[in-house]
């Protein structure tokens, strides 16, 4: 019998389970438009009081929520201060420039992922017609699967919030920080979530990523940010009619699939520790869901085709010379050592 593909070329792979899909077809319906739909409003409440906003705004995508919130804090000749890797300013087709004609200020990441604070200050520009308006700093946790440090977190924010700039946050993957963290303190994972939260005025959450639904991401702010926001989705035609079957998945995944990320994080270490000692093959050590590998020196020519090789082996990863497996609610640990079984034979069959 064929083995099952191991996905690991994200955490958006997974498939609704059959729990998800029985609260998606059970979920009470209504036209969002209006306002009217029960399991949407639930899950705006929900995830506002969770995370401590006053208000929050289902939307499609991840992409859809990052597109309202620098809109909403920014006006046209506004510029955000980003990090070269986010995704709100690397892999979003510049949304914010075309759509708002907001201009990105983005800076080299530190090794571990965060900003200088010297170099956002020195970005913030002085209220001077030669410039845009530094209006918003935007940063993202995790990051490349890195956990960003609260203390860095709280020190950036607060220099932004000093200068009068308003402080999105990207948290697509903000359980996973959330999760990680609170092993590490011993913590409740949603408390952890909330006390991330609460360095911003605005944060975006996917639940199409490890938390396994099909669709739709949120964005929280306050009553004013999310009243600009929600026009601005409108404009963006995503206004959602019956969605509350989308917004179900999510309450479902909030209620089932938050604590078990620490799953899918065990499940990269177990990958990352598979790959170790291998010759010309740097493992980072993952600290979530994320594990990249670098393939140096020699190692290079003997994997060239090992993207084609891996996939006919049966697992899937993104990347060539630095390939990036994630792991997630469709992945065990059989699919991992299967993983690791088809890198070290691409690698040793040279
Ligand atoms: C995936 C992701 C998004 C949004 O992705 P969509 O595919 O638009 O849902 C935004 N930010 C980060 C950090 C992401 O990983």
């Amino acid at each position: 019998m064929a083995q099952p593909v191991v996905d690991l070329r994200s955490d958006t792979v997974t498939r609704p389970t059959a729990a998800m899909r029985a609260a998606m077809a059970a979920a009470p319906v209504g036209d969002d438009v209006f306002g009217d739909d029960p399991s949407i409003n639930l899950l705006q409440e929900r995830m506002a009081q969770l995370l401590g906003f006053e208000a929050a705004l289902f939307v499609a995508s991840g992409t859809q929520a990052n597109l309202c919130a620098v809109l909403a804090h920014c006006q046209r000749g506004d510029e955000y201060i980003v990090g070269q890797q986010q995704h709100c300013y690397r892999w979003e087709g510049g949304g914010a420039a075309v759509f708002g004609s907001v201009q990105p200020q983005p800076l080299e990441h530190l090794p571990d992922g965060t900003l200088a604070l010297a170099a956002i200050e020195a970005a913030i520009k002085p209220d001077d017609p030669h410039f845009a308006r530094t209006r918003l700093l935007a940063l993202e946790n995790t990051l490349g699967g890195k956990r960003m440090p609260m203390e860095w977190l709280a020190q950036a924010t607060a220099l932004a919030a000093a200068r009068g700039l308003g402080r999105h946050l990207d948290g697509a993957r903000l359980f996973n920080a959330a999760v990680a963290q609170a092993e590490a303190a011993g913590a409740d994972p949603r408390a952890e979530a909330r006390r991330i939260a609460g360095h911003f005025d605005s944060v975006s959450v996917c639940f199409s990523k490890g938390l396994g639904a099909p669709v739709g991401s949120v964005l929280l702010g306050s009553q004013e940010l999310v009243g600009r926001a929600r026009r601005i989705r409108k404009m963006a035609g995503g206004g959602l009619r019956q969605a509350g079957v989308l917004a179900a998945a999510a309450l479902h995944a909030l209620d089932h699939h938050v604590d078990r990320l620490a799953q899918d994080h065990a499940l990269a270490r177990r990958l990352a520790d598979g790959l170790a000692g291998l010759d010309g093959v740097r493992v980072e050590p993952p600290q979530t869901n994320i594990v990249f590998v670098d393939l140096e020196g020699d190692a290079r020519a003997r994997a060239a085709d090992l993207p084609q090789a891996l996939a006919a082996a049966g697992v899937l990863a993104t990347g060539l010379y630095r390939l990036r497996f994630v792991t997630h609610l469709d992945v065990d640990a059989d699919g991992i050592d299967r993983a690791v079984q088809a890198i070290r034979g691409v690698l040793a069959a040279a």
